[in-house]
């Protein structure tokens, strides 16, 4: 017995009707989704604090207000995305209409992972139901609190008959993943990205991985190190280090980082306490799981500020490492918690080199006072987004596409990237029945003659 077939099929029918096509009924979609918002504001920011000990600011401006952001976006400029693209022509067309019409894809899917799981499972969703499609959308099962209110209230606020939750772990993923879609968008680990892309190469249906990695952080000897500290500690600690685009690890000099470890202190101090266990404005490991494998990273370097752990309280000290060798466990992995490592380079070529030694991340920060400093490590690097001067603020940004390159994904999204993404953009021409006169140039019998024009 296979539980996703009778929803699948329903949605694929619900698609054909034609009845997800019409503006008025993506921005019903559009306003339900922004009620659900509304009305459950306490239950989701509940569930948040539940799974993730998320404090109820960030759980405001990093995923209900985010989240409200696109939609707000897209039910202003809806109409304006949908038109047909009117293109150039070329001497053979110029009575003719071409433009590009943008369609839905049909039945998509979303997986969304739990560091985010409100507005990682929402923005991608604003997109395919702007764009018209029929969407299943696949919470993660670790972020239980926030998959129940998904699974239970969402459905109310939308459409049943082109919408559906369906929930589960890896194996029940699997084995949706063996129908077929007409678009995945993915978020989570590169392992299970593969695994995604792999099961949608099976109907050539076409995927955006939205993947994580180590995001590097240069800080160059000329800047304020109070200003670093600040900024590296906002975006490292947010969430208690478990966001896609944190800064992973610092790459500078060893004399700037004797002046960076008093400001990191000091600035830690400020934002936490004396005992960040006890600050509310600190969030918790998501499950014992990632607190055990984040535990063995402590063990990497030598902890250089805060290094405690209280695994009933799934707690972990923000954390600086020093003397952490690029060989080490911590370096090799992403580490999604709130520790951070600094290595030690000799110079801006030496961080460079060090960068493109490893896989393209999804993230890269360059602090310096020096404009030109910056500009290097933008021309001479690649990934996904780049912020000079401070850590994931480009995501504030609904008019820069979000996503990754190489290894931290493919394909991107927010704002109006992501009615792009979920739209198939069709190549269309609309000749004229007439001026059959002029054609006859292009039949054979061919001649020198055709050749001109
Ligand atoms: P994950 O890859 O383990 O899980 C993501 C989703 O895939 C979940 O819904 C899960 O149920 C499903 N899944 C897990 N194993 C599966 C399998 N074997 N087959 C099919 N589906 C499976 O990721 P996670 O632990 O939830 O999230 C952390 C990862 O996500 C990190 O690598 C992080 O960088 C990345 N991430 C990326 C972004 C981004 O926007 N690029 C955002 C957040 C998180």
């Amino acid at each position: 017995m296979d539980p996703f077939e009778d929803t699948l099929r329903r949605l694929r029918e619900a698609f054909n009707t034609g009845r997800t096509r019409p503006a008025a009924f993506r921005a019903a979609q559009l306003e339900g989704l922004g009620r659900f918002l509304q009305d459950n504001k306490q239950l989701l920011q509940d569930a948040l604090a539940q799974d993730l000990h998320k404090p109820a600011f960030e759980s405001e401006v990093s995923e209900i207000a985010t989240s409200q952001g696109e939609i707000n976006l897209a039910l202003r400029n809806l109409r304006a995305w949908m038109k047909d693209e009117r293109v150039p022509k070329n001497l053979a067309t110029q009575l003719d209409s071409a433009f590009i019409r943008k369609e839905p894809f049909g039945l998509v899917l979303i997986i969304a992972p739990w560091n985010y799981p409100l507005n990682l499972t929402l923005v991608p969703l604003v997109g395919a139901l702007a764009a018209g499609n029929c969407v299943v959308l696949k919470p993660s099962e670790i972020s239980k609190n926030i998959e129940k209110v998904l699974a239970e209230v969402l459905p109310r606020y939308l459409d049943q008959s082109c919408f559906a939750v369906v929930l589960g772990g890896p194996q029940e993923t699997g084995r949706l993943l063996e129908h077929k879609f007409d678009y995945i968008f993915f978020t989570g680990s590169p392992r299970v990205g593969k695994i995604v892309m792999a099961a949608a190469a099976k109907h050539l249906t076409p995927v955006t991985l939205e993947l994580g990695g180590k995001n590097p952080c240069y800080v160059d000897d000329d800047c304020d190190p109070q200003t670093v500290a600040n900024r590296v500690a906002l975006f490292r600690y947010f969430n208690a280090g478990q966001t896609c685009v944190a800064p992973d690890y610092i790459l500078c000099s060893p004399e700037t980082q004797e002046r960076l470890l008093p400001a990191l202190q000091s600035t830690i101090t400020r934002f936490y306490g004396d005992d960040p266990q006890s600050s509310p404005y600190l969030g918790r490991i998501i499950n014992q799981k990632q607190f055990q494998r984040l535990q063995g990273l402590l063990g990497c370097g030598r902890v250089a500020i805060g290094g405690q752990s209280d695994e009933s309280d799934l707690y972990i000290a923000p954390t600086v490492l020093v003397d952490v060798q690029e060989t080490e466990l911590v370096m090799q992995e992403e580490i999604f918690g709130p520790i951070l490592p600094i290595v030690n380079v000799r110079s801006l070529d030496e961080a460079i080199d060090f960068i493109k030694r490893r896989e393209k991340p999804l993230a890269l920060y360059a602090f310096s006072n020096s404009s030109q400093v910056v500009e290097q490590v933008l021309a001479r690097t690649s990934s996904g987004g780049f912020c000079g001067n401070d850590g994931f603020m480009h995501l504030t940004l609904t008019s820069l596409p979000f996503g990754g390159v190489g290894a931290s994904g493919m394909g991107k999204y927010h704002g109006k990237f992501s009615f792009d993404t979920f739209s198939h953009h069709r190549a269309c021409l609309l000749r004229s029945p007439g001026m059959e006169k002029i054609n006859d140039l292009r039949y054979p019998p061919y001649s020198p003659r055709n050749l001109r024009v």
